[in-house]
């Protein structure tokens, strides 16, 4: 893999024309391409001496995302730093450590991101909606919080999910009322803009009014869902939400 370089020309360019040449074609260009040590190897060499050197600015989280791209792990980074600190001094221990902590930071798994959506709020995200789910695209979670008097139940939808078009009737009062409590959604009527939810919103949804409430393209959604009591209350199920017009808001 040859190691092509052009941060001297971009940034030195016409200021030093020759120290440019020399960055991206002599030391980038000759030496970091020279063949006799791995370049894993010369990875973790540039950051020892950049480290020594106290040199612990964007250069060296440069090399340390080199050294992680060139196949360092986290355990021979902390190896090597930690090594590295007994020799050039100890404070240059923590500042590298605090560098490749990020560098080397996890990503955070699928699950993780449900329960930090979970913590966001202070209901709870219940069961999977499968009930529900022939009305939902993506998956949905349900959290019953009273069953009697005005039903209210928490709903969770996971990033994309939203359900279909869909009316709730009433003879007289009935309706819906949504209450935001955490993450980024959507609420849309027919043949009107969507608009943008947000914790704290609240959306009063007369009877007979078609339209579909979910979360957007990016985020966990959870908002509270009351029935408001009325005569001679159902609810019809539409159509889904096309992508298209779904994956064409942006305006969060
Ligand atoms: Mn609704």
């Amino acid at each position: 893999m040859a190691i092509r370089q052009t941060a001297g020309r971009e940034a030195l360019g016409s200021f030093a024309p020759e120290f440019a040449h020399y960055n991206d074609d002599i030391l980038f260009g000759e030496n970091w391409n020279n063949g006799d040590i791995s370049h894993k190897t010369r990875c973790i060499i540039t950051v020892v001496a950049l480290m020594s050197s106290g040199v612990t600015d964007s250069s060296l989280k440069y090399h340390l995302e080199n050294a992680k791209k060139a196949g360092v792990t986290r355990a021979e980074i902390a190896a090597v730093i930690t090594h590295t600190a007994f020799y050039a001094g100890w404070p240059k221990g923590w500042a590298v450590f605090n560098m490749a902590k990020e560098v080397w930071a996890e990503a955070v798994p699928a699950g993780d991101a449900k329960a930090a959506h979970a913590a966001e709020m202070p209901f709870p995200i219940g069961a999977p909606n499968d009930g529900f789910a022939q009305y939902f695209i993506g998956q949905s979670y349900l959290a019953p919080l009273s069953t009697e008097q005005v039903g209210i139940y928490n709903v969770t939808f996971e990033p994309g999910c939203r359900n279909n078009w869909h009316i709730h009737h009433a003879k007289s009062g009935g309706g819906q009322i949504l209450i935001c409590v955490a993450g980024h959604g959507w609420y849309q009527e027919w043949g009107k803009q969507a608009q943008p939810l947000r914790p704290g919103d609240v959306v009063k949804i007369p009877a007979g009014v078609k339209h579909w409430h979910g979360a957007a393209a990016e985020s966990w959604f959870s908002h509270l869902a009351l029935e408001v009591p009325g005569e001679g209350t159902s609810n019809q199920w539409c159509e889904p939400v096309a992508d298209a017009d779904y994956h064409a808001l942006t305006d969060l």
